[in-house]
C-alpha cells in the first residue's frame, strides 16, 4: 500500500460546487491510499466520504449506534470506494454526481448502483439529528409548501409512510421538488433516485428514507413500519428547507 498525496490545487480546477463542499474540511493536501497508482501526483478527482455531522449514537434509540457506524463505515463507504473505482478514467471523471445521475442511462449499472448509493446517503445522513422533530416548524417555507402541495402534513405523512412501507425489497421512499417547483413523494428500487434519468417521476429529492435492511435489521429485525414511524422523532427540517429553497432556485 502507498500513500499518495494529490495536490489540492490540480485537483480543486476539477471540482464542480457540489463536489466542493464536500472537500472544504481538507487544508492542504488529501491524501489516500491505495495499492494500484504509484507514487506520483494525480490529475482526477475522487469522491470523498463526507464526515457525518453527529455521534454513532447520537440518534439512539431511533437508530442505534451499532447500525449507524456499519452504515456509514461499511455501506457507504463501500459505494464511495466503488464508484470512484468504476468512473477512474472514464469520461464521467471529475464530474458532478448530480451531472453522473442525470445521465444515468448511459452509464454502467455499478456506477448507477454506487452514484445512488453515495448520493442518497450524503443526503440522508444530512436530513437526520438528534435535535429533529416531527413537524418542522410553521414558518419554514417547507411547512407552508407541505401544507400547500399535500392538504395538511398528516397528508404528506401518510403518502411517505405508505411509500416506504411498500418499496418491496431495499430502496429508498422520497420527498422531492418537480420542475415546476411543486412537491411529491415517491419511491424507488435498490440506490435508484429521482435525480436519475430512468426515474418513473423526476424532481430534485430534498428528504429521503433509507428501507434497505441494513439500514434497520439490527434493531427493528422485520419490523420496517416501526423504523419509519421512529424516523419521524430524528428530522432535520432545517435542513430539508434548505434543500427545499436550492432545489426551487
Ligand atoms: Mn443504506
Amino acid at each position: 500500500m502507498k500513500t499518495i498525496l494529490f495536490s489540492t490545487a490540480i485537483i480543486l480546477s476539477f471540482f464542480s460546487k457540489a463536489q466542493l463542499i464536500s472537500y472544504t474540511h481538507y487544508s492542504k493536501q488529501i491524501t489516500m491510499t491505495t495499492n494500484t497508482i504509484s507514487q506520483t501526483q494525480v490529475q482526477g478527482t475522487m469522491f470523498e466520504l463526507p464526515k457525518l455531522p453527529y455521534s454513532y449514537s447520537a440518534l439512539a434509540p431511533y437508530i442505534d449506534a451499532r447500525t449507524m457506524e456499519i452504515h456509514y463505515e461499511k455501506h457507504h463507504g463501500t459505494y464511495t470506494n466503488n464508484l470512484n473505482a468504476a468512473i477512474k478514467g472514464t469520461e464521467l471523471e471529475g464530474k458532478s454526481i448530480e451531472y453522473i445521475l442525470s445521465t444515468i442511462s448511459k452509464h454502467s449499472a455499478a456506477v448507477r448502483n454506487n452514484g445512488g448509493g453515495y448520493y442518497n446517503h450524503n443526503l440522508f445522513w444530512s436530513i437526520l439529528s438528534p435535535n429533529g422533530s416531527e413537524k418542522p416548524a410553521e414558518n419554514l417555507e417547507i411547512s407552508k409548501a407541505i401544507i400547500k402541495d399535500f392538504g395538511s402534513f398528516d397528508e404528506f405523512k401518510s403518502q411517505f409512510s405508505q411509500a416506504a412501507t411498500t418499496r418491496f425489497g431495499s430502496g429508498w421512499a422520497w420527498l422531492s421538488v418537480d420542475a415546476s417547483g411543486k412537491l411529491f413523494v415517491s419511491s424507488s428500487p435498490n440506490q435508484d433516485n429521482p435525480l436519475m434519468d430512468v426515474a418513473e417521476k423526476k424532481g430534485t429529492p430534498i428528504l429521503g428514507l433509507d428501507v434497505w435492511e441494513h439500514a434497520y435489521y439490527l434493531n427493528y429485525q422485520n419490523r420496517r413500519v416501526d423504523y419509519i414511524a421512529a424516523f419521524y422523532n430524528i428530522i432535520n427540517w432545517n435542513e430539508v428547507n434548505k434543500k427545499y429553497l436550492e432545489a426551487k432556485k
